[in-house]
């Protein structure tokens, strides 16, 4: 199956979707940023691919699984009415942890591997994409990405949404 290309709303996690409570991974820990699930409504309605990238070294460190991971992302899915169409996480660190999850990768962000993969996977064009994330290294990962960055610094998301959508 093909899909017309599309421009992608990528999404930075903790931080953004949720309360960044330092190595998120049990769904009863889940605090929702305010507007964010009314974001995500907000982008779908628009015709955006909405992709989160997130950065997981907790996996590497060891404090928690990829199952872990996966898990906590479908339950998010299940939390809103307009769905994620994809969930990509790096599980590395290049300096921490141990085993297989020990190295330099190339989707760690500041890196732009999580979303040129989510680009080439759901038929997402560059122009009119934009990432959102609240660290330097999210708005890095973009520019690399060749995409727009925007910086959200708290508050409620659908605000920033919304006047993100509104200049277009
Ligand atoms: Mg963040």
């Amino acid at each position: 199956m093909t899909r017309a290309p599309a421009p992608g709303a990528f999404l930075d996690r903790d931080g953004v979707l949720n309360v960044d409570s330092g190595y998120l991974h049990r769904v009863e820990d889940v605090v929702w940023i305010d507007g964010a699930k009314a974001a995500v409504r907000r982008l779908k309605t628009r015709g955006y691919r909405i992709v989160v990238v997130t950065n997981q070294a907790g996996v590497a460190r060891g404090f928690y699984g990829e199952d872990d991971v996966r898990r906590l992302h479908a339950w998010m899915n299940a939390q809103l009415d307009a769905a994620i169409d994809a969930f990509y996480f790096c599980p590395h660190h290049p300096s921490a942890g141990s085993g297989i999850y020990k190295r330099a990768c190339d989707c760690r962000k500041p890196a732009p591997g999580m979303i040129m993969r989510g680009m080439a996977e759901h038929a997402i064009m560059a122009a009119g994409s934009f990432l959102i994330g609240d660290r330097d290294t999210d708005i890095e990962a973009a520019r690399r990405a060749g995409i727009r960055g925007v910086r959200f610094d708290g508050g409620n998301l659908d605000d920033l949404v919304a006047d993100l959508l509104g200049a277009e």
